[in-house]
Formats: C-alpha cells, sequence, structure tokens
C-alpha cells in the first residue's frame, strides 16, 4: 500500500462506526484531504489528542479507498493556550471553518496557505491584540488569498478615490464600496420612469443603491486591518465600530463561501447573556 507524509491542520471532523474519527485536514502538500483516525475515540490514546481541532501533526497516509488512514502521527503543534479562552478559541474556530469553506481556491500553494493559518493562529494564542482585528486582518489576506478581495479605496462604480466624506454602502454582489454620488444616482433610476430598452442598466444602478452603510470609522478600522497595523486599528477602534467591521467583512466572505458561517454565533449568544445579566443586575 502506498504511503505518504505530509504536515496538516485538522480543520473539521465526523465520527465513524465505534471508535473512529474522520479528519479534514489541510496539508502543506495536497490541500484539503479526508483521513480516518482509527481508535480517536477512545479516551485517554494519543490519537485522541491528536485528532482535536486545530491541532497540526505531521501524519504518515496510506491510501484508502473513500479516505485515507492514518498510520503514524506525530504533533508539531496544538495551541494549547488559544484552548483556554473562549473568545480566541472561537476565532481559532472560525478560521479552521473558513478554510474548509474555501479550500478548493487555496489549492494552488497549499504551504503557503498552511503557514500562513498557523502563523496566524499563534498570533491569536499569543498576543495580546483584540482577536476581532487579528480576524479581520486573517479575512481580508485569506480574501486576498482567493484573489476576490474587496475594493476598499476606490469607489466600486466609478473609481472616485473614497474618503470620510463620500462613503455610501459596502455592497457585497459589487466586491466593494459605492459613493455617495453613485448611491444618490442608484436611488434616482429607481424613481424614474422604466425604459425597455435600458433594462441592463436599470438593474446595474439598482444595485448601486444595495448595501450596508459603512461608517468612516468602520471604513478606517478595515483599511487598517487590511495593512496589517492591526495595533493601531484595535486602539483606536470602539468596541462597537470593531464589530461592525468583522460582521461586514464577514457577510462578504459569506457571500463568496455561498453559506453562513457558524463559528462566532455562539460568542454573539454569551454576550447577548452577559448584557441582559448586566441590566438585570444594574
Ligand atoms: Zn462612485
Amino acid at each position: 500500500m502506498p504511503s505518504y507524509m505530509v504536515t496538516a491542520i485538522n480543520v473539521g471532523s465526523f465520527n465513524l462506526g465505534e471508535a473512529d474519527r474522520v479528519l479534514s485536514i489541510f496539508t502543506a502538500e495536497r490541500g484539503l484531504i479526508k483521513a480516518i483516525a482509527k481508535g480517536a475515540r477512545k479516551p485517554g490514546t494519543k490519537m485522541a489528542g491528536r485528532s482535536d481541532i486545530l491541532c497540526v501533526n505531521e501524519l504518515l497516509l496510506s491510501k484508502g479507498r473513500t479516505f485515507e488512514i492514518i498510520t503514524q502521527a506525530q504533533t508539531v503543534d496544538s495551541f494549547p493556550k488559544l484552548r483556554t479562552d473562549l473568545s480566541r478559541l472561537s476565532y481559532g474556530l472560525f478560521y479552521a471553518e473558513l478554510t474548509n469553506a474555501f479550500s478548493q481556491g487555496l489549492e494552488d500553494d497549499p504551504k503557503a496557505y498552511l503557514d500562513f493559518l498557523m502563523n496566524a493562529l499563534q498570533q491569536l494564542s499569543n498576543s495580546e491584540l483584540s482577536p476581532i482585528h487579528l480576524s479581520l486582518n486573517f479575512q481580508l489576506k485569506l480574501l486576498e488569498f482567493l484573489g476576490v478581495k474587496p475594493e476598499l479605496t476606490f469607489c466600486i462604480y466609478c473609481r472616485e478615490v473614497l474618503h470620510d466624506y463620500n462613503l455610501s454602502k459596502f455592497n457585497v454582489e459589487l466586491g466593494g464600496i459605492v459613493c455617495t454620488a453613485c448611491f444618490q444616482q442608484g436611488r434616482q433610476s429607481q424613481v424614474s420612469e422604466h425604459h425597455p430598452d435600458h433594462d441592463e442598466l436599470e438593474h446595474e444602478h439598482g444595485m448601486l443603491s444595495r448595501g450596508v452603510h459603512i461608517t468612516p470609522l468602520v471604513w478606517k478600522t478595515i483599511i487598517l486591518a487590511d495593512a496589517g497595523s492591526v495595533a493601531e486599528s484595535s486602539n483606536k477602534a470602539p468596541v462597537v465600530v470593531s464589530e461592525q467591521a468583522q460582521r461586514l467583512i464577514q457577510a462578504y466572505v459569506e457571500h463568496k463561501a455561498g453559506k453562513r458561517l457558524k463559528s462566532l454565533d455562539l460568542l454573539g449568544k454569551f454576550k447577548d447573556l452577559n448584557n441582559s445579566k448586566q441590566s438585570a443586575e444594574s
């Protein structure tokens, strides 16, 4: 049976049979693979720990019929610190979910992506910087890897340079920000009379008036996170602005993935719980 070595991170799993687990692993050599970790659900076995989500292993794989089979495993990193902080861990799980969702687009240079992901998880686990801002930076870099990064400095329609005073909507379908002038043009064409010859143009103009309003603070937060100035953006942006920026970029990422991403839902629920507790106490 032909065997081969890979360096891989666990980004998902499901149970198989009595005691086995099928892992989704993103490998430096071949991108995303599914592989069976035999006996991984028996408590106390080494394979149980090594099959944990976000664990990085050197694996010896042999070819299987449906899934590859893990025959040897050696852990490289398991980010233990990340597992002690629910908020940071949730962002780590979000990175894993993103890797799964976009794995096909990352297969050109899987090693570069794995290095980038491991580096991002190290940062998430060891730095004091806000996980929201780290994740904004991660998502924008991921979109760059995929070649679908949103346009952040020019109006997506007329190419006018964006400033604090001419921002209007962030439009996920168009892939960027629409300036105030284009937004107004879109609004006007919606109320003007319908011309049968101009269907396409009207459709295009109709698009310009859609999207989520973007404030100058949210815009600057995204620009700073994109430029890698994560420290600066975390220090400057109030929490509510950071959360708006995260929601906006996540909505764009979900549009590209064609599905909802759920890893951060739990965090939102905890936050709602804390807020209602605080207001009940005060
Ligand atoms: Zn414009």
